[in-house]
């Protein structure tokens, strides 16, 4: 069965791992939103730069791709702080941590207790995480920590994020607290160590698909491929615009087809990022992120591990910002890191190297909703050989993505004609 795979990300590469008589489409970098920069002594990470751990997953990833997957590449980030009425905070990360914090004061700590052992919200599905976290640890604990947390790490409010696309990871921090470290790690390589090993002797054909024309005995891809069976990868936007391209035998599904196409059109794009070169060793924070809480420019920083850099003269930050007025965020982060006395406007002039880019998506209750009603249009789709893999499906972290693909793929090949 000729299975032909739209996207060479992640998704797509673990998925061609498992379907031998596959080609991948991939119009633009090999990787997707994994990209890293090498240089001389160092790299950057230009997409995503940490793996929320998880031992499960991750031994799951482990047995099904084997050596390309090794968890012993890992390596370990520092804390993370918010930076909130002008002072940094660590955000703790196990019980002791917790009870010494003063991110919260000592009748919040009690609060906390107290939710968590008797009043514990249980998870209902169709709330939003704010509406669910308040509940369930307090507004304290909800406004200092799950917020600015949640909303960095998903690019996006918690009152529209959806709580059954947050859960595992919310409970994951729960557990965290009290019994062990949620801990955040590397890849001692760069992320795009793990593409090169998997993308290895891959079949890949360097076009855009354009267009699908669906037949009774499979489908053709741009007019002259033909395939038995098509699987989208990527973000909604890419893969909205090919179902725009695409018939279907049953004019029922038109309408459908044309409100999913609107609705994954509707999708925002929400942070942006900048990557700023500078000179080692002025700001001695051992930090791997910061978060901040009501800034009107930034919303994070990131840090890239020291041992990284070790022997050269730069640093790398990373900044997600809230809006693209690339001036004003740097006016303010010259500002926030004045605080360190250090000069950076002066430097940032011969050092900084500036990336634009839309990052994240905002998940949209309606269209998460307006998703779960298409469950029927999908599989339609799927009875004609087409099957959507985006990254809006199933959770769109790296671990999530993988898993996703290695959950999935068999009903791919599944015979149903
Ligand atoms: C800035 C940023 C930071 C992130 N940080 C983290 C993080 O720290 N940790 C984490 O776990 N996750 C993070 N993520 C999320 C993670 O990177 C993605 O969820 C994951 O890489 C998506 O993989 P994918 O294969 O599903 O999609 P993609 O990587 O988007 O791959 C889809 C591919 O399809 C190709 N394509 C699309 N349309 C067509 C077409 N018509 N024809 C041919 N090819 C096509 C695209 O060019 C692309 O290469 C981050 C994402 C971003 C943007």
């Amino acid at each position: 069965m000729k299975v032909c795979i739209v996207g060479a990300g992640i998704t797509g590469l673990v998925l061609s791992n498992f379907i031998k008589d596959s080609v991948i489409f991939e119009y633009g970098k090999i990787g997707g939103k994994i990209q890293t920069k090498y240089y001389d002594k160092f790299f950057v990470e230009l997409g995503p730069d940490a793996i929320i751990f998880d031992q499960e997953k991750i031994q799951k990833i482990e047995q099904a791709l084997g050596s390309i997957f090794e968890k012993k590449n890992f390596i370990r980030y520092n804390p993370t702080f918010l930076y909130m009425k002008n002072r940094l905070y660590m955000i703790p990360s196990n019980f002791q941590e917790f009870l010494l914090t003063d991110l919260l004061s000592f009748f919040d700590k009690v609060g906390f207790i107290w939710n968590f052992l008797f009043r514990k919200a249980k998870y209902r599905g169709d709330e939003s995480l704010e509406e669910f976290a308040i509940n369930r640890f307090g507004k304290p604990f909800f406004e200092r920590i799950i917020k600015p947390i949640f909303e960095t790490v998903f690019g996006t409010n918690s009152d529209k994020l959806m709580l059954h696309f947050v859960y595992p990871f919310v409970k994951k921090f729960e557990k965290g607290v009290f019994y062990r470290p949620t801990l955040m790690f590397n890849i001692e390589d760069g992320f795009y160590s793990l593409i090169q090993k998997i993308a290895k002797n891959k079949n890949i054909i360097n076009e855009k698909v354009e267009k699908l024309i669906v037949r009774e005995n499979g489908i053709v891809v741009n007019d002259s491929y033909f395939f038995d069976r098509i699987v989208l990868t990527g973000q909604a936007h890419t893969i909205s615009k090919i179902l725009e391209n695409t018939n279907f035998f049953d004019d029922r599904f038109i309408h459908i087809r044309d409100s999913l196409v609107s609705n994954l059109l509707s999708l925002n794009y929400h942070s942006s990022f900048i990557y700023i070169f500078i000179l080692k060793s002025k700001i001695n924070i051992n930090a791997n992120g910061i978060i901040f809480v009501d800034d009107p420019f930034l919303k994070s920083i990131t840090f890239f591990s020291k041992k990284w850099f070790d022997s050269y003269d730069v640093e790398i930050l990373r900044v997600f910002a809230k809006e693209k007025n690339e001036e004003k965020v740097i006016n303010r982060l010259s500002e926030f890191l004045a605080m360190f006395s250090y000069d950076f406007q002066k430097n940032m002039i011969d050092y900084f190297s500036v990336f634009w880019e839309n990052a994240l998506v905002d998940y949209d209750q309606n269209y998460l909703k307006f998703f779960e009603n298409s469950r029927e249009f999908l599989k339609e789709l799927e009875k004609v050989g087409v099957f959507i893999f985006g990254n809006f499906i199933g959770g769109t972290n790296i671990l999530d993505r993988i898993i996703f693909a290695i959950n999935n793929y068999g009903k791919v090949i599944q015979d149903r004609r």
